[in-house]
Parts: structure tokens; C-alpha cells; sequence
């Protein structure tokens, strides 16, 4: 039994890839959405937050600063220092951020356009015997 919960949120920001071989190296911006996933075996047992994985609000205060800090309206190469924030460094940025603070987070998911996204999942697929 899994429970997984996820919460989106989004953002415009700019950026370029530096050694890309096409146009993904002049400047340019997203309107980036960014999915945050958890994954838990268990429900809270009781209390104000009885039978939630986490309380959305919770994900909420912790992800909004985050965004405000390093990304709405920001200049990726800058806040990330990074001389190419692909979708998937994003993702893999984002998560190494945000892992000590959200309990059973699973995977960051970065999506670039409607039809362009990366996820990053730290842990291994468990192998099927
Ligand atoms: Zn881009």
C-alpha cells in the first residue's frame, strides 16, 4: 500500500544552456510548473491531520519561500550558479533543497512547457523478483 500526494506549483523565470548547440543558448524564459511528490506507506494517525500523508498548506509554506527566493522572476544561471539549468538539473536542484525539510519527499518533476518535463527520483526502483 503506497499513498502519493503531490502539489504544483509555478513560476516565470530565465535562463540559458551555455554549450548548447542550438538555440537553448541565447537567453530566453519558461513559465516553468513544478510538481512536488511524496510518497508514504501510512496516514497520519490522528491529531489536526488525521489521515494525510502531509497537510498541503505544509508543503506550501516550505516550497513559496523557496520559489522567492531562487526562482520567480530570477535569472537561473545566477540563483542556481549554474551555467546550464536544464529542466532536469532543476529538478535534481530542487529536490536536494527541499529533502531535509519535507518528510517522504519522492521526486521533483520540472516542466518547461506543456509537453516538456523532467523528474528526478533519488531511490532506485525496487528490482521485481
Ligand atoms: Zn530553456
Amino acid at each position: 500500500m503506497c499513498f502519493e500526494v503531490e502539489k504544483i506549483f509555478s513560476f516565470e523565470a530565465g535562463h540559458l544552456l551555455d554549450h548548447h548547440d542550438g538555440k537553448c543558448r541565447h537567453p530566453h524564459g519558461h513559465s516553468y510548473v513544478l510538481k512536488i511528490r511524496l510518497r508514504s506507506e501510512e496516514l497520519v494517525q490522528e491529531g489536526p491531520k488525521k489521515n494525510m500523508v502531509i497537510d498541503f498548506s505544509l508543503i506550501s509554506s516550505i516550497v513559496k519561500p523557496m520559489i522567492e527566493t531562487y526562482f520567480d522572476h530570477k535569472w537561473l544561471n545566477t540563483t542556481l550558479d549554474c551555467d546550464s539549468p536544464t529542466a532536469e538539473y532543476i529538478a535534481y536542484w530542487i529536490f536536494h533543497h527541499l529533502e531535509s525539510l519535507i518528510p517522504n519527499l519522492y521526486s521533483v518533476t520540472i516542466c518547461e512547457t506543456p509537453s516538456a518535463s523532467a523528474t528526478y527520483t533519488p531511490r532506485s526502483m525496487p528490482r521485481s523478483s
